[in-house]
């Protein structure tokens, strides 16, 4: 499960990284909400979500955001904490806006400085889906979860998931196979893979003729696995046997 959630964010980081140009370190934009669930579920963001990304990242917030913490302190005053040891990112604001449309505000509609929302607000993260490029970190029971690239970020970057990888793939072939023409390997290559699939067909043979080999000379009459066995010997004794009772019984007679 872990290997798959791991692999799962590098496809996702891969997609930002190619369509989008994020890059390391990643600039994780962090709000009230999501330091509050950490504080609560004593998650530590600083050691989780570099592991989590596994990539080099810089935790920042806004003055906005601060502010509005600050305002519920009593219930956030273990948010507030946290979000004080993060870096603030200069929004604008003269007068404190709320943390959301701060948040939008520094997103902008085409997230210029590749911010990586860090937040549970699902309104927030719902207004930011419809905009392309925009990675969504929140925890889901108590792990930091990488959302999956919205449509609205397929359909910027002009692919999907699947079908980048299909292209991808064709891409490679083609550029594969104009080196084979250039260096004259593409017969070789098709030749080398015929050969493995025709030992995957002959290994079950040599096994089954050592078997054969075995048979006729220690199993003839225990064993009846093979019916040509079985039925060689049945007809050998019948057409022996008849034979020699018919001589015995001749001699016999004639004697
Ligand atoms: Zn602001």
């Amino acid at each position: 499960m872990k290997i798959t959630r791991y692999k799962k964010v590098q496809r996702y980081m891969k997609f930002y990284y190619n369509n989008f140009g994020f890059h390391q370190p990643y600039q994780i934009l962090v709000d009230g909400t999501f330091c509050f669930t950490a504080f609560k579920e004593q998650i530590n963001i600083r050691e989780q979500i570099p592991k989590y990304l596994n990539s080099q990242v810089k935790l920042l917030t806004t003055r906005c955001i601060i502010i509005e913490t600050e305002k519920i302190a009593k219930k956030t005053h273990g948010a507030l904490t946290i979000l004080k040891q993060y870096g603030i990112h200069e929004c604008g604001h003269t007068e404190p806006v709320s943390g959301a449309k701060c948040i939008l505000s520094m997103i902008g509609k085409t997230n210029e400085r590749h911010y990586i929302l860090a937040s549970q607000d699902r309104d927030l993260q719902e207004k930011l889906r419809a905009r392309a490029g925009v990675p969504l970190l929140y925890f889901h029971n108590k792990s930091p979860t990488l959302d999956k690239p919205s449509r609205a970020s397929y359909d910027n970057a002009g692919q999907s998931l699947e079908t980048q990888n299909i292209f991808i793939s064709e891409t490679q072939n083609e550029t594969l196979k104009c080196m084979k023409k250039a260096l004259g390997v593409e017969e070789k290559v098709e030749e080398t893979k015929i050969p493995v699939k025709k030992r995957k067909a002959h290994n079950p043979n040599p096994l089954s003729c050592k078997k054969k080999k075995k048979k006729p000379g220690q199993h003839v009459g225990v064993k009846k696995d093979s019916d040509t066995g079985s039925g060689k010997v049945r007809k050998r004794n019948k057409k022996k046997l008849p034979k020699h009772i018919k001589e015995h019984l001749k001699m016999s007679a004639s004697c």
